[in-house]
């Protein structure tokens, strides 16, 4: 009998606010230990919690993008434990009345595009962190990080496999940063993924018992895990024995989870209302101003994509997986409106996406872009011309430089096309008296030479020759009779 493996995800998005979510001490990231903890992140008596309205608003404008329902009343709960980075005792979330609960996100699962539901998200605060290095042996606190808002979203136990789990995290990803509620950086801990992973027989209909893998902090990282408890389990259970509820700590360099605690039950955490906050009240006119600026989401956008332009499904979700991009993409067509649709994405998910990968660095003006693909369609410039000029123009966006002017930057460079036939002419007969072998196997039927020709002309010509208008010319001259070579 075999085994079905059963996910459901809990994300611990960052919101984008500038200060935390219960005082008005800066929500950065970065700064020296303790700069930006103030007496309510520190939790000194006397104190007392404000909430932050812009974190309110963040989540009511996920829920939006979800299609949830948003709780015109929340409350905020205190969750009791003890830990040295968490100086009041206790944290202030959210437990019995979330803000947003019940909402949908598409994912591309293994059979096809699946609805997963977001069972509920809520606003809490993050914890401070605990310094071990540097302290000659010492421990430290810093508190910077306690008090920011998160937005903690909490799927159904509704994923099946490593790549399906991979396929929602992407996705919501995209989605908070599309909103410009998170800045979605992973490295500094602002979308990190605890994964909640069972297994059991297939058909059955119970849950099997489920591990929690902690603060998984790359999507390489959450699949290898999950495919890594997954075996671990099937093969648990197959020897007999029985999965224990704990919470298990991922080992990237051993690819491996293993055992942190036994898992703590709701009712181990105290949780009761918190009587320093009151109820949080969302009045029907904040939640359609908010719902007036939402912007057209990715799905749709990938939906129009495909639709007006004719690109694939891929490439249109490749587009639709960072706003910018896809703005960039539009931006570029609208500057240019001749520059085929299809062109235009090829490009940008192409020799564009290439260059900017990794860099995080400004992307080449699109109106630069735009330009330049029209020469490249008006045949001005060849295709290799037109990476060439790319490559520049990249490199003085990189340096802050003034960006040249697309057509002067052709000429400097002496890209422009030839399409002079007598210069072409010239060429052929030089590649022709250059290589005697190759046009004779040509003649004796070895067609695809004619490529080899067409590619020495364009060497010779430093890729300035027109391909097409040479390989017409080679064909010609090599069909008529040799003519005293
Ligand atoms: P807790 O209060 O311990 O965080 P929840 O009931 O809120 O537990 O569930 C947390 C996450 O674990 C949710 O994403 C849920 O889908 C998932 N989950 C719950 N039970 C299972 C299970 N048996 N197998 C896999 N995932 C599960
Ligand atoms: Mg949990």
């Amino acid at each position: 009998m075999s085994w079905e493996a059963v996910i459901g995800l809990e994300v611990h998005v960052r919101l984008a606010t500038a200060s935390k979510l219960f005082s008005g001490a800066a929500s950065s990231y970065g700064a020296p230990p303790n700069a930006t903890a103030c007496a309510v992140d520190m939790g000194l008596p006397g104190v007392l919690p404000v909430p932050n309205r812009e974190a309110i608003a963040m989540a009511i404008r996920f829920g939006l993008a979800l299609g949830a329902r948003i709780d015109r009343q929340s409350v905020f709960a205190r969750k009791h434990y003890f830990y040295p980075d968490l100086p009041k005792g206790y944290q202030i979330s959210q437990y019995e009345q979330p803000i947003v609960a019940d909402g949908v996100l598409l994912i591309e699962g293994d059979q096809g595009e699946r609805p997963i539901t977001v069972v509920r998200a809520h606003l809490e605060e993050d914890a401070g962190k605990s310094l071990h290095e540097g302290l000659g042996g010492a421990s430290g606190v810093d508190l910077n990080r306690a008090g920011t808002p998160l937005l903690e979203v909490v799927s159904g136990p509704e994923m099946h496999s490593a790549a399906e789990a991979g396929h929602y995290l992407r996705k919501l990803h995209t989605l908070v940063r599309w909103l410009g509620i998170c800045d979605g950086n992973m490295q500094e801990g602002s979308f990190r993924c605890d994964a909640n992973v069972s297994v059991r027989r297939v058909g059955a209909t119970v849950l099997g018992t489920r591990s929690e893998i902690k603060n998984l902090n790359s999507f390489r990282f959450v699949e290898k895990a999950i495919a890594y408890e997954i075996e671990r389990q099937i093969a648990v259970l197959e020897s007999g024995g029985r999965v224990e509820q704990e919470t298990r700590l991922f080992d990237p360099a051993r690819g491996e989870t293993r055992r942190m605690r036994g898992k703590e039950e709701a009712m181990d955490y105290r949780y009761f209302p918190d009587p320093d906050l009151l109820p949080v009240v969302i009045d029907e006119a904040w939640i359609e101003a908010i719902r007036e600026t939402m912007p057209e989401l990715p799905d749709a956008r990938r939906a129009r994509l495909e639709a007006s332009y004719g690109l694939p499904r891929a490439q249109a979700a490749l587009l639709t997986s960072d706003k910018d991009l896809a703005d960039y993409f539009e931006a570029v067509l609208a500057v240019q409106p001749a520059v085929p649709p299809a062109l235009a994405a090829n490009w940008v998910t192409g020799e564009v996406l290439a260059l900017h990968r990794g860099q995080g660095a400004p992307l080449v003006a699109p109106a630069r872009l735009a330009t330049l693909l029209a020469r490249l369609e008006q045949g001005v410039i060849s295709r290799l011309a037109a990476k060439e000029i790319l490559e520049v123009l990249w490199q003085q966006c990189q340096q802050g430089e003034p960006p040249e002017d697309c057509d002067t930057l052709i000429d400097r460079l002496g890209l422009r096309q030839v399409r002079d036939d007598a210069v072409l002419h010239e060429l052929v007969e030089a590649i022709i008296t250059a290589n005697p072998q190759q046009v004779a196997e040509y003649r004796q039927g070895k067609d695809r030479l004619l490529g080899y020709f067409v590619g020495q002309a364009m060497k010779r010509s430093a890729g300035r020759g027109d391909p097409k208008r040479l390989g017409e010319l080679f064909a010609a001259r090599l069909a008529a009779a040799p003519a005293g070579e």
